[in-house]
């Protein structure tokens, strides 16, 4: 049996961008997961599709285990000889329980490695624009639990050190005894007008952060729920010239996005970067046609076509999958079109630069762009697409005098069930934009929330649509739009979402 070991590996602060790299690689090549609630979920996503993941937090809706099960889980699963990643949120040591984790895992005999993490109290200030440490400000920072009962008699910590010895305090666990932290501050002197922040949620979409002076912060912050560390020293008056992040424009906006999630990275990214709080809600699903047969018989006969035109980068895969399965290679197409980039795209992946792009994407467009070309009368067009696509290109290039072979490239089946989290809260309001990049997400919307309820939905969401022919759909299925992209493409439907803001 091979021998199991044990990785600590901390999972960073909440923004999943903040893993380390070695955390990664680890992540990837386990076994078996054991994480908990502040380990950001968007991160269990990178762990292997067959391995086994334990969820041993609070949130989340699992069952919170006691430390001791958690060290006993470990060691059983080393001792099976599993290879095991123990996720833990922010630094595994640092007020993480890692260090018992570690020895109940040294005491068995379990081999095990610890791979740090960036921790919540430097980067929940980070995110806020504190930097814990700055010249001329403070040249020491002390991380402190809040946890215990400040007024209890006998603390672990020694308060009139800490008032006055340190620099910059960040508080953990300590959003419950605000007050109590404070007052024992200030008491053993620290004057009650040094500032102080309270960052709630530090380095996600979610992150809120509240500011004063020791004497008002428990104040200020009284409505805060964990997680939240308090930052107490002069560093946090450079807030005011270095909150970076919480100036991104759609920082703690909810944004549905409806595509199939395979292709919703790239949407998704960009919405992230912007500050956005993304919610999957993938209405879609790619997949083979009910027969190749048709596009089979297509790529046996490429050369009698003049023009291949691609509509969807799903269509370029496709086509691109059966033309290897048939042997073979670029070199066989005749001359290629693409609706718009992002097909074009695709096709350069493949190694195809489109011989024509029309300069606004919709299938009306990609008829006079190609007529312009050439007289379309008498040419043979292979159109792969999906099944059931809408008709208007197909009729549009026969009515140039073409003759059009349309086939099934890929099929857009519709996921009915929407997430009930997802639906509760697009019910009550708590989401600010539902994106639809095809006439098919729309349709798989509304399927999903049920076309009876749709009007139940709080008229605080705004649907955003990408173009001309999803909005048709919008309109026809009683989706009302709040914006239409000017240019039909991922970056226009982002432009047209900022606009709203
Ligand atoms: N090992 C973790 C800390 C675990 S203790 C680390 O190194 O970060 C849990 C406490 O961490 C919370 O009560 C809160 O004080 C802090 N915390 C964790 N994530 C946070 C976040 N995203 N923003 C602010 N504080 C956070």
């Amino acid at each position: 049996m091979a021998k199991g070991i044990v990785y600590l590996v901390g999972a960073g602060p909440g923004d999943p961008g903040l893993v380390t790299a070695r955390g990664l690689e680890v992540l990837r090549s386990a076994e078996v997961v054991v994480y908990d609630a502040l380990a950001n979920p968007r991160l269990l996503r990178e762990a292997r599709a067959d391995a086994e993941l334990v969820c041993v937090g609070k949130r989340g809706g699992c069952h919170t285990m006691r430390q001791e099960e958690i060290n006993a889980l470990l060691v059983a699963k080393g001792k099976e000889g599993k290879r095991v990643c123990r996720l833990k949120g922010g630094d595994p040591f640092v007020f993480g329980r890692g260090g018992e984790e570690a020895l109940a895992l040294a005491e068995a005999g379990v081999d095990f490695e610890v791979v740090p993490g960036v921790t919540a109290g430097v980067a929940a200030p980070a995110y806020a624009g504190i930097p814990v440490t700055h010249r001329g400000y403070s040249s020491s920072v002390a991380f402190v639990t809040g946890h215990e009962d400040p007024t209890k008699e006998a603390s672990a910590l020694d308060w009139a050190r800490l008032a006055t010895g340190v620099g910059t305090l960040v508080f953990y666990m300590g959003v419950k005894n605000l007050s109590q932290i404070v007052e024992r501050l200030v008491s053993n002197g620290r004057p009650a007008a040094t500032p102080a922040a309270v960052v709630q949620w530090g380095t996600t979409p979610r992150q809120r952060t509240v500011t004063g002076r020791l004497g008002d912060i428990a104040e200020r912050a009284a409505g805060i729920e964990p997680p939240a560390v308090l930052v107490v020293g002069g560093v946090v008056a450079l807030r005011e010239e270095l909150a970076w992040f919480e100036r991104r424009p759609l920082l703690g906006r909810r944004i549905v996005v409806t595509r199939a999630r395979a292709q919703a990275s790239d949407l998704c990214e960009r919405l992230e970067a912007l500050g956005a709080d993304v919610v999957e809600m993938p209405t879609i699903r790619i997949e083979p046609p009910a027969d190749f047969a048709p596009l089979d018989r297509a790529i046996e006969r490429l050369p009698s076509y003049d023009w291949v035109v691609f509509t969807s980068a799903n269509g370029v895969d496709a086509f691109f999958g059966r033309l290897a399965l048939a042997g073979k290679d670029a070199r066989a197409l005749p001359r290629v079109a693409a609706i718009g980039p992002a097909t074009s795209e695709r096709l350069r992946a493949h190694g195809i630069r489109a011989d024509c792009q029309p300069a606004r994407f919709t299938g009306a467009e990609l008829v006079l762009a190609l007529s312009a070309r050439e007289a379309l009368a008498g040419k043979r067009i292979l159109l792969p697409r999906a099944a059931n696509a809408p008709e208007p290109l197909r009729k549009g290039l026969e009515e140039a005098g073409a003759a059009v072979d349309e086939v099934d490239a890929y099929r857009t089946v519709i996921e009915a069930r929407a997430d009930a989290e997802t639906l509760e809260q697009l019910v009550e309001g708590r989401v600010d934009f539902v994106t639809f990049t095809s006439s098919s997400t729309v349709r798989g919307f509304v399927e999903a929330v049920g076309r009876e309820r749709l009007g139940a939905l709080s008229t605080a969401v705004r649907f955003v649509s990408i173009g001309p022919v999803t909005s048709e759909t919008a309109r026809e299925l009683g989706v009302p739009l709040a914006a239409e992209a000017e240019a039909h493409t991922i970056p226009g439907l982002v432009e047209a979402l900022l606009r709203l803001v």
